[in-house]
């Protein structure tokens, strides 16, 4: 048995020898600071020097690796650029070849005539012959051999004449010096390696064991050998991530919540003062959530449903009856606008209901109780939060902090929810004094893609509502080239003049470097002055201050504007029916479910709407992405290709949402996720029977980096 002290895998960098503490502060960063660290850094990708060539069959314009002797050396100055350029004639027994270095002059101590080298490079014309620049090179035997080739075997190559992985770090670390590292980490810990994938799954899925894995990954014999290992790897991250999601839901489903009695008379009371008759997908979603929080187990439901598809109402059905059982509600959005926004729905739907609400952002404080607005200090409005004095509480990130405490919530949404990260929703959960957990509903409009919902969203139940409410007509789309700008104003003007509004949205704030990308200060100047004189035009962005923002958004709702020149800040959630027109500068800025988001803030009344793309210039490939949006009303398709085209880490604000920081596996493959769900769930109650996988799993848990 193998003392755990002496397990090399525990010891810092610096027990790796000179090159080790000579690392060791520099990758620190990096999160490397024992040997395990080290050889579960993986390399970023490879450099292919596996051809090795005699020196007479090298053509030019080809990498490949030569294997020689150094007949002269030199260091000169050049005359042009005054650099040090470093030649060399190396030769075999087939041929000779000039090498060159640029900037190297302690090349000629390191290396002198006799020394036999391994060079791997590119070959490139040089007059009538070729030569070699700036290759790499690894001595194989020095001069005192007399010229005696030492074979390869006793100096195995790491650097040249084989596939050389390329790390990613900062640049005061060499790759050579990096690689010989790991190397020796590798050469040192591999024994030691405990294997903790379960046998079965190794031998049914082919994998290789741990030990060879870790070889393969870094210092692979044939392409084909890393990508067995690749594989293995990835199927190991999105496995882990099964089980502990798994876990999470399993720690939840052990909490208790409050069980809310379902009250139909009051429901349908409800249900009948709106103004509009529910969708069938409406009723369905409810129904899910009223029975889920009828259970004593807290809900963790995911409600996802296109801009504009009604989900509001929803989650206002079953506040009405968490309320109506003598719980508190909180409902969390990402934006002041937006929660204002929500506080007059609410106000207005419950107008006949004996519910308290209030509204806390870091701005305002008010509370409405029997149609009765108290507009308060913030410290009153968190005594009646703590003391039960009222039932629903909207608000911002302001209602996560520490001051506030609610006396028996049992129910909390979410809106918007991919704004908000992993524990800012927990946070909210748990602001509770009483030993309960609340119910969550997050909701978005940002459909989460088959793949994110099978991996970071395993924990969450998932209710859809496909379909948006009756008499919607589809939003017109169309790219607008530069040569039809004047037109398309003109077509605005014309809406405008019909008692219209119309959104301009532009991916900047202020004029930038970036060339050509409008911004919404420029844009409103050339506006105001130029094709919309004698319109009502305002602007909006994140930098103005929080009241003057509420005065142009209220403005804008109340038709006291025309056209709102704005960022992307009215992607989220705002709802002005008579808006029909949006305009988007820069359109190729946004990823495709963004500008679904911003498509998605014209078209919610029965006016025929538009969303015109105006990409900042006419790139092929840019405008075929465009494309996908003119011909496509499908969020859900929209996102899944978003995911495709732009990597996870990239979409509209995933990297805020709880994405784990996955190491090689992408969460877009979606037939290695389900292989490794289906093994999750069969191997998740077997867990004590594999005491190396469980550590696993723990250590996992800590390096995912759920934000
Ligand atoms: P989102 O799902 O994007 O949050 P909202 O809840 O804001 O959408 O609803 C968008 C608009 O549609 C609101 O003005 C709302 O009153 C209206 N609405 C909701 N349900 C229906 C329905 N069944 N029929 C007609 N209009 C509806
Ligand atoms: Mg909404």
């Amino acid at each position: 048995m193998v003392n755990q002290l002496m397990n090399p895998l525990a010891q810092p960098l610096a027990s790796l020898g000179r090159t080790g503490k000579a690392l060791e502060k520099k990758l620190k960063p990096l999160g490397i600071e024992t040997c395990e660290d080290l050889i579960f850094y993986f390399p970023r990708r490879f450099d292919d020097f596996s051809l090795v060539l005699p020196i007479a069959d090298l053509r030019t314009q080809i990498t490949a690796t030569i294997r020689g002797r150094i007949d002269m050396i030199a260091n000169r100055r050049s005359r042009r650029s005054r650099m040090i350029v470093t030649e060399a004639l190396v030769s075999d027994a087939s041929g000779s070849i000039k090498i060159v270095w640029f900037n190297q002059p302690f090349l000629t101590k390191n290396l002198q005539v006799g020394d036999w080298l391994s060079l791997s490079g590119k070959t490139s014309d040089h007059y009538y012959d070729l030569q070699m620049v700036s290759p790499v090179y690894e001595k194989t035997g020095s001069g005192a051999e007399n010229g005696v080739r030492i074979p390869d075997t006793v100096f195995p190559s790491l650097h040249t004449a084989r596939l050389v992985p390329v790390y990613s770090f900062p640049a005061n670390v060499a790759q050579k010096q990096f690689r010989l590292l790991m190397r020796t980490a590798l050469d040192r810990c591999l024994p030691f390696v405990k294997e903790w994938l379960p046998d079965d799954i190794r031998a049914h899925e082919r994998y290789p064991d741990l030990s060879t894995a870790l070889l393969s990954i870094h210092f692979p014999e044939k392409q084909e050998e890393y990508c067995i290992a690749e594989q293995r790897f990835k199927f190991e991250e999105l496995f882990l991530l099964q089980l502990y999601c798994k876990n999470l839901k399993e720690s939840l489903a052990a909490q208790t919540s409050c069980a809310i009695p379902f009250d139909q008379k009051i429901t349908k009371r409800l249900i009948a003062a709106l103004p509009f008759t529910l969708t069938k997908e409406q009723k369905t979603v409810a129904w899910e959530i009223l029975c889920d929080i009828q259970k004593a187990t807290p809900m963790n439901r995911l409600l996802q449903g296109d801009v504009g598809s009604g989900k509001t109402i929803v989650a206002i059905l079953a506040m009405l009856n968490v309320v109506h059982a003598g719980y508190q509600c909180a409902f969390m959005a990402p934006t002041e606008v937006l929660a204002r926004q929500h506080f007059t729905t609410l106000k207005k739907v419950f107008a006949d209901f004996d519910v308290r609400i209030a509204l806390f952002t870091a701005q305002h404080h008010e509370l409405r109780i029997k149609n009765q607005e108290l507009r308060i200090k913030d410290y009153e409005l968190r005594d009646t939060i703590a003391n039960g004095g009222v039932d629903i509480v909207i608000g911002t990130h302001a209602l996560i902090q520490e001051k506030i405490s609610f006396k028996n919530l049992a129910f909390v949404i979410v809106d918007e929810q991919h704004r908000f990260g992993v524990n800012q929703r927990k946070a909210l959960r748990e602001k509770n004094s009483a030993p309960i957990t609340a119910h969550v509903l997050s909701m978005t409009a940002t459909p989460i893609p088959r793949s994110l919902a099978l991996t970071v969203y395993g924990d969450l139940d998932i209710s859809t509502i496909r379909a948006l409410p009756k008499g919607r007509k589809k939003i017109i789309t169309k790219i607008v080239p530069q040569s039809y700008r004047a037109w398309t104003y003109d077509f605005i003007r014309k809406h405008v003049r019909r008692g219209r509004q119309a959104f301009i949205v532009c991916p900047i704030i202020d004029q930038s470097d970036i060339l050509g990308v409008r911004s919404v200060k420029e844009e409103y100047k050339k506006l105001i002055d130029g094709p919309f004189r004698h319109e009502r035009v305002e602007m909006l962005h994140g930098r103005i201050k929080t009241a003057e923002k509420e005065r142009v958004m209220a403005a804008f709702r109340d038709h006291e504007i025309d056209i709102l020149v704005t960022t992307s800040v009215v992607e989220v959630g705002i709802d002005v029916p008579n808006a029909t027109i949006v305009f988007i500068e820069g359109a190729e800025r946004f990823g495709l479910a963004s500008l679904h988001q911003l498509r998605g803030r014209v078209g919610r009344a029965d006016h025929q709407s538009y969303c015109f793309l105006a990409p900042t210039d006419e790139d092929k490939e840019e405008i075929s992405r465009l494309k996908a949006v003119v011909s496509s009303h499908d969020g859900f398709a929209l996102a899944e290709k978003d995911l495709a085209l732009r990597g996870e880490g990239d979409i509209l604000g995933l990297r805020q949402s709880g994405m784990p920081r996955l190491k090689i596996a992408t969460l877009t493959d979606i037939e290695l996720i389900i292989k490794a769900r289906e093994y999750a769930a069969a191997y998740h109650s077997k867990l004590n029977d594999h005491p190396e996988l469980k550590n696993r799993i723990a250590t996992f848990q800590d390096t995912v980096h759920i934000e």
